[in-house]
């Protein structure tokens, strides 16, 4: 029997009942778009990320365009984001018609490295996008310190830290706005794409609304050209449910990780660092090894479930060549490429399953 990297099937099979009836719902309301499903989970995301706004929309990646039209960003504006990254979180800027501007990662966090931030900023920036790798939140209060010194709109793309913390306050509560992805895989996970946005800005968050239906506050009235992104009332429904079991979910992951840190604490990888102000909620466990085929092949010939996050940086990117960039220009970001592998970090994991992953990591 293998150990997958995430588990859904299991996880489905522990709160199945709860799910059947929240879909069979929605089938029997006959509402499918921006419906009460839709708005009662706006009101829960919100307080649970103690903001005043939550809009949903279709995915992660769309909660970015959409904000970033919000803020009136495009032509002629640079954008600050890491590097080391899912793409959606440079690609967004590219496509509402800014340039992404990366900025070198921390070696500990593997987060933007904030030392090196404000020798980013131009006259053309606009906009930071905070992104919290791997669960771990950087620190949005002090990049706020930063934008208000330049007057820039700061986004946390929070797409893997729902439910994490930094000096107790939680992700997609400090900057002007942050986003949230839905992917099956992340944390908060629907049963296909879903995505959120916060803020506390109420005209914002209005704008939003109307970009995400085609720009009209009234039915048929289109006061500006927007989008088609919605939230379907079948994946808040789903997501209302899960959302009860987040923080329990969360807090497992955190325990596995802890017994990782343990188990792998004399073997020759580097375990994730750890911001000492930072709650992790451990989207990925992340190692760092120079000996990442010979381990990937140990685990893959095990059934164990493995996958390197990320292997290109997103300045080396194909679609990103116009930029310019090349391969030396953010060495820390490209070697975390070179060396990251993930393993599985998942709350139905068993303390059996875990030891025998560290063993297979360390080849014993
Ligand atoms: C998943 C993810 C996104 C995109 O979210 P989708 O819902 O897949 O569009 C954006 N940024 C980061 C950091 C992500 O991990």
């Amino acid at each position: 029997m293998g150990i997958p990297l995430l588990d859904l099937k299991a996880q489905y099979q522990n709160i199945k009942a709860e799910i059947d009836q929240a879909v069979l719902g929605v089938l029997d309301s006959a509402q499918y778009i921006l419906g009460p499903q839709m708005k009662a989970l706006e009101a829960e995301i919100a307080a649970y990320c103690g903001t005043q706004e939550a809009v949903a929309v279709a995915n992660g990646t769309d909660a970015l365009v959409l904000t970033l039209k919000a803020y009136g960003i495009g032509a002629g504006d640079e954008v600050i984001t890491t590097p080391f990254t899912f793409f959606a979180s440079a690609e967004t800027v590219a496509q509402v018609g800014a340039v992404p501007v990366f900025c070198d990662i921390d070696p500990v966090t593997l987060n933007m490295n904030l030392d090196l931030l404000e020798s980013k900023i131009t006259p053309r920036t606009k906009a930071i996008i905070a992104v919290h790798i791997f669960g771990q939140m950087l620190d949005v209060a002090r990049i706020m310190k930063i934008a208000a010194r330049h007057n820039l709109i700061v986004i946390e793309d929070a797409a893997q830290a729902i439910g994490a913390e930094y000096d107790g306050k939680r992700a997609g509560s400090l900057g002007h706005a942050a986003t949230f992805s839905f992917f099956p895989t992340k944390n908060l996970g629907a049963y296909g794409d879903a995505g959120m946005i916060v803020t506390n800005d109420s005209s914002i968050a209005a704008e939003l609304r109307m970009l995400r239906f085609h720009g009209c506050k009234t039915k048929y009235y289109h006061e500006e050209i927007g989008y088609n992104s919605r939230l379907d009332e079948i994946q808040a429904a789903i997501l209302r449910v899960k959302l009860h079991y987040l923080d329990s979910w969360n807090a497992a992951r955190r325990d596995k990780a802890k017994l990782y840190d343990h188990l792998l604490a004399e073997a020759p990888v580097t375990i994730p660092g750890v911001d000492p102000k930072a709650i992790s909620i451990y989207h990925l466990y992340v190692l760092r090894t120079d000996e990442r085929q010979a381990m990937m092949a140990r685990l893959s010939a095990a059934g164990i479930g493995n996958a390197i996050y990320y292997p290109v940086p997103l300045h080396l990117q194909q679609a990103f060549t116009y930029l310019g960039y090349q391969e030396g220009d953010f060495p820390v970001a490209e070697q975390a490429c070179r060396q990251a592998l993930a393993i599985p970090c998942y709350p139905e994991l068993t303390e059996a399953q875990q030891r025998e992953i560290v063993a297979t990591v360390v080849g014993d």
